[in-house]
């Protein structure tokens, strides 16, 4: 008997040898191959007439083979073949095609599915490249005849080679559907589906693969049919289910309870260097709320740059410390730390307590006596604050009594499992502070950070003149030079900021590449030179760079400009007299910080950078940022560069400069640089031009890979899944049967794990 949780090797038309293939695809039983949907549809009911087609339009077509023909071409060989309905035909070629010589007999009946373009041949008006192509069933194969022929036909990503294709799946899972009779286990309670008017989980699989006639082929595209529905709501609910629990769990965690009485808020008040806006008070009330709480603060605080997060860090660290705990601050660069260090010691000498705080810097540069030093300090709770580097903190540091953990500027995620390192038995767990300049979505927020709550700052602080953004092409540079001096000669500094740090094309690139693909789109060479530098800033030199040399010019990349090359450059040239520091990866700690220093005091007029700065670093007296090859930045990146200037006064500028080809994708970047300064604005277009995937960086965030959500498409779908998770578990044992209840525990048991793999099952 075939049940869901049957390994695959043991279905018909598998056996042991796919069985291997399936698993590298993480297909191991039945269910998997189930939730394996066609990622599109072809209507073969209602198929076009070639007489009838739209050129540029993608479209199926159902045509008889005419004739084929292998042209050998000077450059490569080419297959042609002709096909037609009745007294129209068409023109296919597959270039490279030799493989497809003799696999064609007229009169055979084919599936094609490609981009229409048009034709000047006497074959008819139209012809396709390399489109997707079946070979239809003869009349004397009742079976297949009807899986491929008179219906809307699923197509499914291919799980390996010729042999597992679209047409195999089909079969396979077709007869696994009609094996299983129409009934499977349900996962979802019957009252949730009946409420929702979700169909049951046998008909939805049923139905995503095999649709019904008359099933609109575009809401089947669009993964919106009610058998789509309700697959990608059982997937997100029980995502959210899993997350519910962890939350809950969390609540029953002991973190110390910290009071914030007149006489803390009165201290407070006395450190601030300003009014905080009416987004900095909610969010540190908020805030406050949590800290009051037996048990440990999890908060996610977003907000777009400059919008004024550390200060609210420090007043929480502020209320630790004045509670009688440690509070340690986590930056994830040294530069950010150091910047932080500085900053923190400033507010809290204006202080008059006695004694005095003890604030400690933590950074991999600090020689190893300090470093020594500075670890006995903590440990002995000598140090009420302690600031320095994620890793730093996270791995070495064992401390007297913490009780907040402040981490800035985290993209990454999964950082909140560590933090019960650094509990020490039997104490309460400290609270944790998460800040982030990536705005995301509420929805999304919650669900990709799992147990955090979240808190928002809306509102920039006062008095800031919106910065001007402008695009300026290569050949205009001197122009932008020209502005550069002036506003140094005015009193203010300037960043120019270069993709890579050294040499035009054996550099490893600072930026990373990766999150960019689409930006190099059309070039082989850069897209190899993409895969090479996925390792981002840590990977090893690039190689392979002997090969680019000897390709033509058509593939060549325009040369980079440097930040080194360029520091030395302006220097001499269009800059010189002016003082010109440069700042990148590659130099030591203490190089780094010389010249962040230099440039925060005013030493340096200019600051010539990689991305190194993107993060977090703050000198108010910056107008100009200026960055050169600005269509090779991913979009967060170039929000975030934006951000290090506008933070006083004066008027600031955002020059994003562009050399050679702009791809479209970043013509539509740079518009939206151009067009908005909101940080949750160009999120959103990020996510959309990027997809989920690439936008959180699903493998290091420890996200689930989901087989049939997606959660920017189902946005909606994630809401509503995650009140049905609340709800399920507030009452759900009041609401339904105790079968139903049973059914969703065991399936979350026996699925969380393996699928979304965030937390123990429980
Ligand atoms: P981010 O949220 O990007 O980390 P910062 O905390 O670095 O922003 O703050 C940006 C700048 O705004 C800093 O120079 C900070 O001193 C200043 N700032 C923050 N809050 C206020 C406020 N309420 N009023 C005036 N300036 C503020
Ligand atoms: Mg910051």
């Amino acid at each position: 008997m075939i049940a869901l949780d049957t390994p695959i090797q043991f279905v018909k038309g598998v056996g042991p040898r796919v069985a291997e293939k399936l698993k590298e695809k993480n297909i191991l039983v039945v269910e998997d191959l189930l939730y394996h949907l066609p990622f599109r549809y072809e209507d073969r009911l209602n198929p076009r007439a070639l007489n009838e087609l739209v050129p540029g339009e993608m479209a199926s077509v159902i045509a008889e083979v005419r004739g084929t023909v292998l042209l050998r071409t000077k450059r490569m060989p080419i297959f042609e073949m002709t096909v037609g309905q009745g007294p129209t035909s068409m023109k296919c070629m597959w270039f490279h095609g030799t493989y497809l010589k003799d696999k064609f007999q007229p009169g055979q009946m084919l599936a094609l599915y490609g981009k229409v373009e048009p034709s000047r041949s006497r074959a008819g008006a139209f012809k396709m490249i390399q489109p997707q192509i079946e070979v239809l069933p003869g009349p004397n194969d009742p079976e297949e005849t009807l899986l491929e022929v008179g219906r809307i036909v699923p197509v499914y990503e291919s799980l390996g080679g010729a042999q597992l294709s679209s047409r195999w799946l089909r079969r396979v899972i077709y007869r696994l559907l009609e094996d299983l009779g129409g009934v499977l286990p349900e996962t979802l309670p019957v009252e949730l589906c009946e409420r929702m008017q979700l169909p049951s989980r046998a008909e939805a699989l049923r139905q995503a693969h095999f649709p019904p006639a008359g099933t609109g082929l575009r809401s089947l595209q669009a993964a919106a049919t009610p058998a789509h529905q309700r697959l990608i709501f059982e997937e997100l609910f029980f995502l959210e289910l899993g997350l519910e629990l962890k939350r809950r769990r969390m609540r029953e965690r002991l973190g110390p309870a910290f009071t914030a009485d007149p006489r803390v808020r009165e201290a407070l008040k006395q450190v601030l260097p300003f009014h905080p806006t009416a987004a900095q008070k909610r969010v540190l009330s908020e805030i406050v709320q949590d800290l009051r709480q037996p048990t440990p603060m999890r908060r996610l605080l977003q907000g777009d740059v400059g919008s004024g997060k550390t200060i609210v860090a420090l007043q929480a660290a502020f209320i630790a410390i004045e509670n009688g705990y440690q509070a340690a601050l986590m930056a994830p660069t040294e530069i950010l730390a150091t910047q932080h260090f500085l900053a923190a010691r400033r507010l809290l000498e204006r202080s008059q307590r006695q004694p005095p705080y003890h604030v400690v810097l933590l950074t991999g540069s600090l020689d190893e006596d300090r470093k020594r030093t500075n670890r006995g300090r903590i440990v002995r709770g000598e140090a009420d604050l302690v600031i320095g580097t994620h890793a730093l903190i996270e791995e070495k540091v064992e401390f007297a009594n913490l009780g907040l953990v402040v981490v800035d500027e985290q993209h990454r995620f999964g950082v909140m499992q560590r933090f019960r390192l650094m509990k020490k038995p039997n104490t309460a767990e400290p609270h944790v502070l998460v800040m982030t300049a990536t705005p995301i979505p509420r929805t999304l927020a919650l669900t990709l950070y799992g147990d955090l709550d979240v808190s928002v700052l809306n509102e920039l602080p006062p008095g800031r003149t919106p910065i001007v953004t402008r695009r300026v092409v290569d050949e205009r540079a001197e122009e932008v030079w020209g502005f550069v001096r002036k506003q140094v000669a005015a009193g203010h500094q300037a960043y120019i900021v270069y993709p890579v740090i050294e040499g035009s094309k054996d550099d490893q690139p600072e930026l990373d590449f990766a999150h960019d693909p689409e930006g190099e789109a059309g070039s082989v060479e850069a897209s190899s030179a993409a895969k090479r530098t996925k390792g981002g800033p840590a990977a090893g030199k690039r190689t392979g760079t002997k090969s680019r040399a000897k390709t033509g010019s058509l593939f060549e990349k325009p040369a980079l400009k440097s930040a080194v090359a360029m520091c030395e450059e302006l220097r001499a040239t269009h800059l010189a007299g002016l003082r010109l520091g440069l700042l990148h990866g590659r130099l030591s700690a203490e190089e780094k910080e010389v010249a962040m220093r230099r440039f925060q005091r005013g030493e340096l007029d200019v600051l010539v950078a990689t991305t190194v700065i993107e993060v977090g670093v703050d000198v108010p007296n910056a107008t100009v940022m200026a960055i050169e090859h600005a269509e090779r930045f991913g979009l967060a990146q170039l929000h975030q560069l934006r951000g290090r200037v506008g933070r006083g006064a004066a008027r600031s500028y955002c020059i994003l400069m562009t050399a050679g080809r702009v791809t479209p994708q970043a013509e539509e970047r740079l518009d939206a640089m151009v067009r908005t300064q909101d940080g949750f604005e160009l999120a959103e277009l990020d996510l959309t031009l990027r997809g989920p995937g690439e936008f959180f960086g699903t493998r290091q965030a420890g996200l689930p890979d989901f087989r049939v959500a997606n959660l920017l498409r189902d946005r909606k779908l994630l809401e509503l899944a995650r009140q049905e998770a609340a709800r399920f578990v507030e009452r759900g044992e009041k609401e339904m049967s105790r079968t139903s209840v049973e059914i969703v525990w065991a399936y979350l048991k026996a699925h969380w794990q393996r699928h979304y793999g965030l937390v123990e099952a429980g």
